[in-house]
């Protein structure tokens, strides 16, 4: 009887039958002892749940042992339930959901989630616990971003060692193509006035579906004016037609490689409802005006990079998603200053969802 009921536990617990019929023996004798060996008995209990529990644990206890100490519970993502036309759904198997103070803070496979444990050790806490925040802000699905609003954050460039811990491999690559290029900027450009009128230089690459960086400055500021004067379009109440105007004008000029990527457009169409008319309908921190950053949302050089790396993984044959842009890293390198080009309002809903190389203080 022991075994029987023992391969039919170990078959839906995991857990070995030797543990099990252990467990039988332990009882058995105890059963024979009351109440002499209590406290042995509760000194083998202790021991039973311990290797139990390791037993039916997927992760290393190092894992284990970082998150709980970041208050972080891990939890099996349940398999989603079978659909209507009957067809199971394999979405949520091997899923794990991290888990803090009741909220979810990430969800990965088994080995994403090892993969953030080792993101994680190299970081202190206070530093673990900012890269968790904004883990879990990027995993706000798109259309719930706005009802966060906008949080005008000034960050600092990592040092190497610390993008590396990050980002990866990737991230340094990244890193170190975007600063050459800023390097080259500063060495062509005699005159501060030809680096301010490009801004920055904005990388955006995928850790998974190319191996490409795609980096862009900023439009010309100068050519763009002339160009919305000349269409009579004014920024402050632009609309999604003006900014596909400002696209094809940019591609017949060689700017840039791409016209607006339909992705980007749904993303845009829904900022513009979100914003209003007078791009004040989304609430922001009180230390940034929507004003400040030129009010024509999607041109500028995050989002053009962004643009032109979601059509080239698109000629792959992927599927672009929410989702495929949480791979995604982005680095904003300021032309004029050594310093991360902050994100402006726009661009910050645009770009949501990828990992930017910045560092918050
Ligand atoms: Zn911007």
């Amino acid at each position: 009887m022991p075994f029987k009921a023992g391969r039919l536990v170990g078959k839906t617990v995991k857990f070995g039958i030797d543990t099990f019929t252990r467990l039988i023996a332990v009882i058995a004798y105890f059963i024979k002892n009351i109440p002499k060996h209590i406290d042995t008995l509760k000194g083998w209990i202790d021991e039973f749940i311990e290797s139990l529990a390791k037993i039916t644990r997927v992760f290393s206890d190092d894992v284990y042992k970082l998150y709980e100490k970041l208050g972080i519970t891990i939890k099996k993502v349940p398999q989603q339930p079978v659909l209507a036309s009957g067809i199971p759904v394999p979405v949520g198997d091997n899923l794990y959901a991290l888990v803090k103070e009741g909220k979810e803070v990430f969800r990965g496979s088994k080995i994403e989630v090892e993969e953030l444990a080792e993101k994680l050790k190299g970081l202190d806490d206070a530093e673990a616990k900012k890269y968790l925040d904004e883990l879990r802000s990027r995993q706000i699905p798109f259309h719930r971003v706005y009802e966060k609003g906008y949080v005008y954050d000034k960050p600092i460039i990592p040092a190497l060692d610390e993008v590396k811990i990050l980002y990866g491999d990737k991230g340094v690559e990244l890193y170190n193509t975007v600063t050459r290029q800023v390097r080259n900027f500063r060495k062509k450009s005699k005159f501060k006035n030809s680096l301010r009128d490009v801004v920055l230089v904005a990388g955006v690459t995928s850790k998974k579906y190319v191996k490409d960086i795609v980096m862009h400055t900023n439009f010309s500021n100068k050519k763009l004016n002339k160009f919305l004067s000349k269409s009579g379009i004014n920024r402050q109440t632009s609309k999604l037609g003006d900014v596909k105007k400002v696209y094809k004008y940019m591609l017949s000029e060689g700017h840039i490689k791409y016209d607006i990527h339909p992705f980007l457009e749904n993303r845009l169409k829904l900022h513009f409802e979100k914003i209003g008319e007078f791009h004040n309908g989304v609430k922001h921190s009180s230390n940034y005006s929507w004003r400040q950053t030129g009010d024509l949302p999607g041109i500028h050089a995050e989002v053009l990079s962004m643009n032109e790396l979601l059509w080239r993984i698109e000629a792959k044959g992927y599927k672009i998603s929410d989702e495929l842009l949480k791979e995604f890293i982005g680095f904003n390198r300021n032309l004029l200053r050594n310093r991360v080009m902050i994100r402006c309002g726009d661009c910050n809903f645009m770009t949501h969802g990828i990992e930017f190389i910045e560092k918050f203080i």
